[in-house]
């Protein structure tokens, strides 16, 4: 089932475009990467997605509904969390607190114990740090709040951008192993990333953005292999 569907999608900031006629669609139980260079257009797509930027023209279904005109607040109710770059954690509340913060557009909120448990489970780090104030977890441990947070709304749909931004190599391995889990869990997710080689080998398949234009897509495996890809955004020539 098609959960997401993006048709001839256009966003602007003033007079430029930063998205153009952009299409793409994410089926429900899979993780779909976005890749391109920097103001290629990744970020604004997924606030495009969120609701957070109007489109200027096309059209954006989720699980079969025209949300194109919805509220940002009212498709978090629908199933669609963000985890924005930049990460956004409230820094002078709790870890505990802003955990409870990504469950407050849930209707069914008393019962949220077990899907702290399963952030917990997630992310050991969390647990031990749940009184901790969120502006002093180091970048990675922020990362993962972020992360937490967005699944404590229990969504359909986790967007995740540039979850690996700023983090040290042993952290980007295991926020995409978390990535991987989460999915496993039954959470489909659409992921921008930078880190093209561990986006492409996490995800089912990936579409590439150059200047607000999709120029390929196809599995992660597929592009891997693909020797404009290895050139362009994996360091190999
Ligand atoms: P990066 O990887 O560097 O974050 P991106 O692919 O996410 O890049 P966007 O942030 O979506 O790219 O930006 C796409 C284009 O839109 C860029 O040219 C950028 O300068 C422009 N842009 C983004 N936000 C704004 C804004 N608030 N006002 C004006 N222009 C913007």
């Amino acid at each position: 089932m098609t959960l997401l569907e993006l048709d001839a999608v256009s966003v602007h900031y003033g007079r430029i475009q930063a998205v153009s006629e952009l299409s793409l669609t994410v089926e429900e139980g899979e993780i779909v990467a976005l890749i391109g260079a920097n103001g290629a257009g990744k970020s604004t797509t997924m606030r495009a997605i969120s609701g957070i930027r109007p489109l200027s023209a096309g059209r954006i279904a989720f699980a079969g509904e025209d949300i194109t005109k919805l509220r940002a607040d009212l498709r978090v109710v629908r199933g669609i969390s963000q985890v924005p770059e930049g990460r956004g954690v409230f820094p002078g509340m709790t870890v505990a607190e802003n955990l409870d913060m990504g469950a407050y557009a849930r209707k069914d909120r008393k019962n949220l114990g077990p899907d702290l448990d399963r952030v917990f489970d997630l992310f050991p780090r969390l647990a031990e740090r749940r009184t901790q104030a969120g502006g002093t977890l180091s970048g990675g441990e922020q990362q993962m709040l972020a992360m937490g947070r967005a699944l404590m709304a229990k969504p359909r749909l986790l967007l995740l951008d540039e979850p690996s931004m700023g983090l040290a190599p042993q952290f980007i391995q295991q926020i995409f192993r978390i990535v991987t889990e989460i999915n496993n869990q039954g959470t489909t997710v659409l992921l921008v990333e930078q880190n093209a080689q561990q986006a492409l080998s996490r995800a089912h398949r990936a579409y590439v953005l150059e200047t607000g234009r999709i120029t390929k897509s196809g599995t992660g495996r597929e592009l891997l292999a693909d020797d404009a890809i290895k050139e362009a955004y994996l360091g190999v020539a």
